[in-house]
């Protein structure tokens, strides 16, 4: 069921219901207003009857009778019955004696002194006549046909205004849930119109600051982020192609060589070397490349994350950079860590970690003429602090702003120095799943250094 018919429907019901109730009430309140009036008038009837019957000297049962009779204001059906004291029945406008008028009824009377109930159509209604010798029984009936017939017109009224007040409802329930679902209608055709080739596309989010713009503005937000993924992923296929590109061209164009022509041992020897250090460079990448997609991706929250020591990790980094370079010198100054080493725990990945380090100190060697690295360990009251620094060719102001980017060279960066880009986007989102954070000073000609901040365990 649509949610326009849903709130049409449960606002003609709730309507229903009060009106229901509203008119069940009306009616009762005429009833029982009916009522009221035709008994308290019988009860004036009967008592007046009673008073010129015993207390009037000059009126006697014929009289009254004929008084009765011809009286104009007599109701329909109306009769009068008047008992004695011995419940002998010494007066009756009626010729027959109906059969409500029996023992039990007047005592019922002497005893509550008014009884009021209806038998057939009539109202009855029965009083004690106290008079100078005696106590009398004095029962008035008749039919209420006026009441009667306005209640039933209330009634009819009621009904009818019942079913025009329903008609009405659902008429205008419909229209007003059409009327306030039609910006959501609005935009559900905008987003129909929104496939994966039109991200950049956003639906007016319009003047109001209601419920409707808010989902607009969330939903717009949602098509800018996803805009952002797909951009990104569409970069990093090109720059991923391209950056595989490269090294595959150049393998080509050394086996081409290799093949064209006899070459020396030597020759061959270099075109292998050649070979070899493009495969490496493939290899670096693809490694990069399958890191930075595991770390993206879901599986991240599988990763184990345990209490590490951080200056053994930074050993462990600094141990795996000079084994894979040699020309590299990094000095590690962890001597003023206090004995209590518990200030330099932290809660993380070991293997993880040790790679953001190991990243930051390449670089800080391959980016340095003279291949020297610091690397420092300190902590403060909330955090562990790892700070890799060197005096090498520095970053550009202009630069810096961007090489934590995906495929990101600085532009002076020395084309034989390697490397693709990948290496600090790869330490950046280690950083980031360890809730830390990473920071970069650098002056062109000068060094940089890089500081990493990670939550102390
Ligand atoms: P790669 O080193 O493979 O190019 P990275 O992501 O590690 O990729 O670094 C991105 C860029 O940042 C580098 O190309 C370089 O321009 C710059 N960079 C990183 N570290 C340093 C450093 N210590 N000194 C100077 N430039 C650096």
């Amino acid at each position: 069921m649509k949610i326009r018919h849903k709130i049409a429907v449960q606002f003609t019901v709730l309507v229903a219901v009060i009106l229901l109730v509203f008119c069940v009430v009306l009616h009762w309140t005429a009833e029982t207003q009916r009522q009221q009036n035709i008994y308290s008038l019988l009860q004036r009837r009967a008592a007046t009857t009673a008073r010129l019957l015993v207390d009037v000297r000059e009126f006697d049962a014929n009289l009254l009778r004929l008084l009765d009779k011809n009286s104009a204001a007599k109701l329909p059906n109306e009769e009068t019955f008047v008992f004695d004291y011995k419940d002998r029945l010494i007066f009756a406008t009626a010729n027959r004696r109906p059969a409500y008028l029996t023992k039990h009824l007047a005592d019922d009377i002497r005893i509550n002194r008014t009884v009021t109930f209806q038998d057939g159509g009539q109202e009855v209604v029965g009083i004690i006549f106290t008079g100078q010798y005696d106590r009398f029984v004095v029962v008035a009936a008749a039919t209420d046909t006026a009441g009667r017939l306005q209640v039933r017109k209330l009634a009819r009224t009621l009904t009818i205004g019942f079913w025009i007040g329903i008609l009405l409802t659902v008429g205008l329930s419909v229209l007003f849930a059409r009327q306030s679902l039609r910006p959501f209608q609005r935009i559900n055709q905008q987003i129909a119109f929104i496939t994966a080739r039109n991200l950049s596309w956003r639906i007016a989010e319009g003047s109001n600051r209601d419920e409707i713009a808010d989902l607009a503005t969330n939903f717009n937000q949602m098509l800018r982020r996803l805009e952002q993924a797909f951009r990104q992923q569409k970069q990093f296929v090109s720059h991923a192609s391209h950056e595989l590109r490269t090294p595959l061209s150049a393998m080509k164009t050394e086996i081409q060589v290799g093949l064209e022509q006899p070459h020396s041992l030597e020759e061959h020897r270099q075109i292998l070397a050649n070979l070899q250090n493009d495969t490496e460079r493939l290899i670096d990448l693809s490694n990069g490349l399958l890191q930075l997609a595991r770390l993206t991706d879901n599986t991240v929250e599988a990763l184990a994350f345990e209490p590490l020591h951080l200056e053994e990790v930074l050993l462990d980094a600094r141990q795996e950079v000079k084994q894979s370079n040699a020309s590299c010198r990094i000095t590690f100054d962890y001597a003023q860590l206090p004995e209590d080493n518990s200030s330099t725990l932290v809660q993380g990945n070991a293997t993880l970690l040790k790679n953001a380090v190991v990243n930051l100190l390449s670089n800080a060697c391959k980016y340095s003429p003279d291949r020297q690295a610091e690397l420092l360990l300190g902590f403060d009251a909330t955090h562990c602090i790892v700070t890799v620094r060197d005096k090498g060719i520095g970053i550009a102001a202009e630069d810096l702003p961007h090489i934590f980017e995906l495929f990101y060279r600085a532009q002076h960066t020395p084309v034989q120095s390697g490397g693709f880009g990948a290496g600090l986007s790869v330490t950046h989102r280690i950083v980031e799943l360890h809730k830390g954070t990473i920071d970069v000073k650098s002056t062109l000609h000068q060094g940089s250094e890089f500081t990493i901040r990670l939550p102390r365990s």
